[in-house]
């Protein structure tokens, strides 16, 4: 299938250089793309989300608020302890929105896509800024892809380091919404533990997998094939969308994990061949974290390889010793507890 790569031209507007969320790290992933092109693979600029598509998932409230305090300073200033804004973020944000939707356009035109913009989403709740993210980008897809499209059942596996506690907090009743998390523990937004599993409708369609400190490739395969993969495989998708944060490499300055390079390569695979067996090939990619630029631009790069079925780039960046089993105490309880790999009566009609 064809690969559209999205592109944000408004995010250079809402950028940092003191602060590692910064506009720098899509110039160091084209740059890499640009060196080393991959075949089947088209760049395309994202255009504006609709507020009515925003407020699909945030508060009137919020999204006003947003722009407000955005209109009403003239230089970078601080919105929240870790989140700055510039007069031009809220801008920038509704184009990472926008490109989203474009995407789930894409994937319904019969491609797949990559989202390579900025800012992040995964940390916005319907009402709160967090975590360097405004609007919760990948949440706006899915609620694109029910309203636009009709699709029923979403799959959302979140991979960057940092728990998506925006995306499960807008989800956590939703029963058609699955939200898998595999991330560090403890570590920044300190949610995300295996208990959490959804309530009400929702109960069984959110699934968090904390990670020890140092999780490296083998642990996180561990995790997507004896978790992930089955709950994908019971939860039956319309299509699969990924929260691709690249702060799990070893390399990492906010991380503590040691993925690597040709680790994040096997992870798109392994969700490629599950969108292709579970749902027609329906997948779309959403960049959020990662903050070593070398790392990220390598790691997108051979994540998009996969898409495009092309071969990766030698991973020169290499692997680095890590905690095989750090997986192993997340997988026993979800095992034995999950709803959707421990019970066996039929509990989503
Ligand atoms: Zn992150």
């Amino acid at each position: 299938m064809p690969v559209k790569l999205i592109i944000t031209p408004q995010h250079t507007m809402h950028t940092n250089a003191h602060h590692p969320e910064q506009a720098a790290r899509i110039d160091a992933i084209m740059a890499f793309l640009h060196a080393t092109p991959i075949v089947g693979t088209t760049v395309h600029a994202a255009g504006t989300a609709d507020l009515d598509c925003i407020r699909a998932v945030h508060s009137p409230d919020y999204v006003a608020w947003l722009q407000q305090r955005c209109e009403r300073i003239s230089t970078l200033a601080e919105l929240t302890a870790d989140t700055y804004i510039t007069p031009d973020s809220f801008g920038a944000a509704r184009m990472a929105a926008g490109a989203a939707c474009d995407a789930i356009d894409a994937m319904q035109a019969g491609g797949h896509a990559f989202v390579l913009g900025r800012p992040p989403g995964h940390h916005a709740t319907s009402s709160e800024a967090m975590g360097f993210c405004f609007f919760n980008n990948i949440a706006i897809a899915a609620r694109y892809a029910q309203r636009t499209y009709g699709l029923g059942r979403i799959a959302i596996v979140d991979f960057d380091i940092h728990h998506g506690n925006g995306t499960q907090d807008i989800f956590y009743g939703d029963a058609d919404v699955l939200f898998i998390s595999t991330h560090a523990s403890p570590l920044y937004p300190f949610s995300g533990t295996c208990e959490q599993m959804g309530h009400g409708a929702g109960y069984g369609t959110t699934l968090n997998i904390p990670l020890e400190r140092l999780s490296d490739d083998t642990a996180y395969l561990a995790a997507f094939q004896q978790v992930v993969l089955p709950a994908l495989t019971r939860f039956q998708p319309d299509c699969l969308l990924i929260s691709a944060g690249y702060d799990a490499h070893w390399d990492d300055p906010v991380g503590n994990c040691a993925l690597s390079v040709t680790g994040y390569s096997y992870l798109m695979r392994v969700l490629l061949d599950a969108a292709q067996q579970l749902c027609n090939g329906k997948i779309v990619a959403i960049l959020e974290g990662g903050y070593s630029q070398r790392a990220l631009a390598a790691s997108v790069h051979a994540s998009i390889c996969q898409l495009a079925e092309q071969p990766m780039m030698p991973d020169t960046l290499g692997q680095r010793l890590g905690n095989p089993n750090g997986a192993g105490q997340s997988i026993a309880w979800l095992t034995a507890h999950h709803p959707l790999l421990h019970d066996t009566k039929e509990i989503f009609s």
